[in-house]
């Protein structure tokens, strides 16, 4: 039940996830000539919570499970960030992956914060059943750090919106009040937003839309390659193929399959997984040709890569074969420090994963303002809301780069910090 699709961790065992993050902070940081305090409030984790949850299996046994909820910090806002269901969840990885949402909303200028939660478990070996008991004891657990003005949860890799369907019912369980705000990526029936499902792979269009409005070249006719073929993945290839791209090739941990004509249809592909749960067999459905090792994909010649699996993917050992022209992260960190210099000084311009995916942070935002308002939007409306949002924040991105001649990572964190940094300083010391 996977809602994403899962590619083995590779992270340099001598580096965590959070201090290979951190490094992209440190080259901002210094840009911005921030001083030690300015770094001290904005950089670590503020709170870090672990859990250990016992869970009835089916069988009848208990099992105990691994669960983190970490809020990076809540200068802009209460924190904002997903859950995320899978075998190799760390801390390290979910304190990396909340500093990414702290920068994430601060680009996109949405008043949140940064927090991520994750558990340790492999969704696709639970029975409903066992998943719903799973994500209640989470919730049950983490009661008293969650709240619509606390820290919202969202779907990410692992979990999806009948995930969120139970984190609301035992939040609200809890509080005895009605405030669906608690939790978005909800389904439409459960006050969830029109638009939310699709909408990171909707942000990661108009990236890459806008990303060729500015170099003045056609989108139509590009060939594209996705890496990871859950929400993220499937929803960019959609988007982008009814954008006029061509879909090269599409991958998820059964293989990559890449189509020499370039015409892989996402539809069929989505209503594949749909119903086999994976790409798996997805070679005798289509004209594709299946390459073993899924990340072959990253090594294609196509105009637009979309790493929209885990992180690590493009590292020092494979960004020499990257042949891209364009790389638009639709995942979190999919560029490791040293690949992304590679890529800098290459001339290969990276959409960074701050902005590219963002779509999906915006959108819930979007979900709780409605949810607080409780009046509801059309998904033109939600739609045209999230195009204005990830323009401007493109924009800004762009500039910022072109001015002080940095790629675009790098802008992308100067502007987000500065934000941070803005509003931390007008709150002062205390939060
Ligand atoms: N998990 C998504 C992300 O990494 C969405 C988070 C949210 O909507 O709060 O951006």
């Amino acid at each position: 039940m996977s809602a994403e699709s899962a590619v083995g961790h590779t992270t340099t065992p001598s580096q965590t996830v959070f201090a290979a993050a951190e490094r992209f902070f440190d080259d901002a940081a210094a840009i911005l000539n921030l001083n030690l305090n300015q770094i001290a409030i904005v950089k670590k984790p503020r709170r870090s919570v672990i859990v250990q949850m016992p869970v009835f299996m089916d069988d009848g046994r208990i099992q105990l499970f691994e669960g983190f909820r970490v809020l990076h910090n809540k200068a802009r806002g209460p924190g904002k960030g997903g859950i995320r269901f899978h075998p190799d969840v760390t801390l390290d990885e979910v304190q990396a992956l909340a500093f990414w949402m702290t920068f994430k909303c601060a680009v996109v200028g949405i008043p949140m914060g940064g927090a991520k939660g994750g558990v340790v478990c492999d969704p696709s070996k639970l029975s409903n059943r066992e998943l719903e008991n799973l994500t209640r004891r989470y919730v049950a657990e983490l009661y008293d750090v969650l709240g619509p003005d606390v820290d919202i949860p969202a779907p990410d890799v692992g979990t999806n919106p009948q995930v969120m369907g139970w984190v609301l019912d035992t939040y609200l369980m809890h509080s005895r009040k009605h405030q669906p705000g608690i939790v978005t990526g909800k389904s439409i029936e459960l006050e969830g937003s029109e638009g939310r499902l699709g909408a990171t792979g909707r942000g990661v269009e108009y990236c890459v839309r806008r990303f060729y409005k500015h170099v003045g070249k056609d989108l139509r006719g590009q060939t594209v390659a996705v890496q990871g073929f859950g929400n993220v993945g499937s929803f960019s290839a959609l988007f982008l193929h009814q954008d006029g791209c061509r879909i090269a090739a599409i991958s998820d941990v059964t293989g990559a399959y890449v189509s020499d004509s370039a015409d892989i249809d996402p539809h069929l592909a989505m209503e594949h997984v749909r119903k086999r749960r994976s790409l798996d067999g997805f070679e005798r459905v289509a004209k594709v040709r299946k390459l073993a090792n899924p990340r072959e994909i990253l090594e294609l010649d196509v105009e637009v890569l979309v790493p929209a699996a885990l992180e690590n993917q493009i590292l020092a050992d494979n960004v020499r074969k990257v042949r891209a022209r364009l790389i638009a992260e639709g995942a979190n960190g999919p560029t490791n420090y040293e690949a992304d210099k590679n890529l800098a000084e290459r001339g290969i311009p990276v959409i960074p994963d701050i902005l590219c995916n963002a779509g999906g942070v915006t959108v819930s935002y979007l979900e709780w303002v409605q949810n607080r308002m409780g009046l509801y939007w059309s998904e033109a409306r939600v739609n045209a809301d999230l195009e204005e949002i990830m323009n401007r924040a493109f924009d800004s991105v762009w500039l910022c780069a072109q001015e002080r001649k940095i790629s675009l990572r790098l802008a992308a964190y100067v502007v987000a910090i500065q934000r941070v940094v803005i509003a931390s300083e007008l709150r002062g010391l205390y939060h």
